[in-house]
């Protein structure tokens, strides 16, 4: 029989690993406590204009400062620190090799290479980077690692769409 060779080896480990990431399921919950698919619009995802980011490319879930932010889905906390406009943000690496992306946060309830479980938490709603003077709201975006070109639309800077996933389609349904 032949062996394998060691590339092949790792190939296939890499293969196993995309796919297990692939398979994980997301299992949402509203990672703000106690909210609701009343606190936040339905209508406001690639909104446009949207100050500096042009569209909206998330959705922005309402609640009074420092209510508890969960993590929406499980996975691994790869930053938390300030990044420009999102203030303080929380960066976690979860199912399906997505990005899921919390801003204006108040404080960090966790930090980088931790595991976080769905519906742990891992700050509070806040105002900082460009939530400042407006009323406190969690900003969740979701991006993809994988492209999925097939959601380019004609939509302002729509070829994005490919990376950033409306999560109201996630949280609608939770
Ligand atoms: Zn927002």
């Amino acid at each position: 029989m032949k062996r394998l060779s060691k590339r092949r080896i790792i190939l296939l480990v890499l293969l196993a690993v995309l796919l297990t990431g692939l398979l994980l399921p997301q299992n949402f919950i509203n990672p703000v406590q106690g909210a609701n698919n009343d606190s936040y619009d339905k209508q406001t995802f690639w909104y446009y204009p949207w100050g500096a980011s042009v569209v909206h490319k998330g959705v922005d879930i309402f609640a009074n400062e420092g209510t508890p932010v969960r993590a929406a889905t499980a996975g691994l906390v790869i930053y938390t620190g300030e990044l420009g406009l999102g203030g303080n943000v929380v960066v976690i690496l979860g199912p399906k090799w997505r990005i899921y992306y919390y801003a204006h946060l108040r404080e960090f309830k966790t930090q980088p290479l931790r595991w976080a479980s769905k519906g742990e938490q891992i700050g509070t709603v806040g105002t900082t980077g460009n939530a400042k003077g407006k009323p406190p709201h969690l900003h969740y975006s979701i991006y993809t690692l994988i492209p999925y070109p097939w959601r380019i639309d004609s939509d302002r800077q729509g070829w994005k769409k490919m990376f950033v996933l409306n999560p109201i389609d996630y949280l609608r349904e939770v």
